[in-house]
């Protein structure tokens, strides 16, 4: 069997039984969703799926955040999905604005350039807000302070399987800090120069640099040049005070004072996963090959029939994106020296 499958199984007899679990160690953790009120549809199918395919028998908080106030049908029905405490944030405005050192000339010029180049999302302001927001600040949000570790849930996602285990206990146990289950080559033209932000913070902040990094992972030429490589950040379970860390905040306002959130069209993922890849150690990144996963437009469907037959799984093996030639797992797992799960060359062909 997997060493993935820990303690019980969705066919032991008591999985369905919640009583075993109701007082069982819960870890200091939420879920956290980033929505408009326009999303509450979306997000209200994501819900459904993470409450009964896990979070129904952990009952798990989960904190919303809006740059507007969320209205009351976004309460009513989010808290009615929900099988834990909810909590409504609103963002502060210095969080979702420019800051004062951007040109707001050059960032305009930007925004026309890519609408002309066809870029995706590349005229929009909103965009960028939310991919700054999402890289500097969910974590310092007031109603995120009390928790250690997060699950980022986005709308329209979906969960193939049972998620057999509390996957914030199994980062707590493991001293993992950031995980992901998709992941992928980012647009170039979308960050053409966060790779030279990246190696001026990696000249001014060394002692920010993990000795065992995953350089690996993020270069092909030992450091000049980033590959592209990135963990889908739409999906996220991870250490929240990794991410307030001296660290990882110091990297964050280096890229910010070089504008390219707003100057370039910076995405959070590849700012999440040049931060993780180098200031944290390989082991502290950790790959869930066992959470069947779905955001628009590619399915993390896991490897091997014996899990998804355990996991009641619902996706379609041949649908699985992690060794197609445009994911970065199979590098992923080069650098970490792993052995591929049992079936992955020969599923999905
Ligand atoms: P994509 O996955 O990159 O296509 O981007 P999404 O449209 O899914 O946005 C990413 C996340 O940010 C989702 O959780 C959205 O609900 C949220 N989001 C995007 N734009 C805004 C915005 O202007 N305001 C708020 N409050 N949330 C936003
Ligand atoms: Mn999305």
């Amino acid at each position: 069997a997997s060493k993935f499958l820990m303690a019980m199984t969705p066919n032991d007899p008591g999985w369905d039984d919640l009583s075993g679990i109701k007082d069982g160690p819960r870890m200091n953790a939420t879920f956290v969703t980033l929505a408009r009120n326009s999303d509450v549809w979306e997000i209200a199918k994501s819900i459904r799926q993470v409450e009964d395919r896990f979070n129904r028998r952990y009952n798990y908080d989960w904190v919303f955040l809006n740059d507007k106030p969320f209205d009351d049908t976004f309460k009513t029905v989010t808290s009615s999905l929900v099988s834990g405490k909810t909590h409504y944030g609103l963002i502060p405005e210095e969080h979702w604005s420019f800051p004062e050192w951007i040109d707001q000339d050059k960032a305009k010029k930007v925004r026309e350039d890519m609408k002309e180049a066809k870029i995706i999302y590349g005229d929009s302001i909103s965009y960028r807000h939310m991919c700054r927001f999402e890289s500097g600040f969910f974590f310092r949000q007031e109603l995120m302070q009390n928790y250690e570790y997060y699950w980022r849930v986005e709308p329209s996602v979906e969960l193939y399987c049972d998620v057999h285990y509390d996957p914030f206990r199994y980062m707590h146990e493991n001293k993992k800090k950031y995980s992901f289950t998709l992941s992928l080559y980012e647009y170039r033209e979308t960050i053409p120069t966060l790779w030279d932000s990246t190696k001026k913070f990696m000249k001014n902040h060394p002692e920010h640099i993990a000795a065992g990094n995953s350089m690996g992972f993020l270069s092909d030429d030992g450091g000049e040049n980033y590959n592209l490589c990135h963990f889908w950040s739409n999906f996220e379970i991870g250490n929240l005070n990794w991410l307030r860390s001296k660290a990882y905040i110091d990297f964050f306002e280096s890229l910010d004072q070089d504008g390219g959130f707003f100057y370039e069209r910076w995405g959070d993922a590849p700012v999440h996963t040049i931060a993780a890849a180098l200031m944290l150690n390989k082991e502290e990144i950790h790959f869930f090959n066992d959470i069947a996963y779905f955001h628009n437009p590619f399915t993390h469907c896991p490897t091997g029939q014996d899990v998804r037959t355990a996991l009641k799984c619902h996706c379609n093996p041949d649908e699985n994106f992690d060794w197609k030639g445009y994911s970065c797992t199979s590098k992923y797992f080069e650098v970490n020296n792993m052995e591929k799960p049992e079936g992955w060359d020969e599923e999905g062909k």
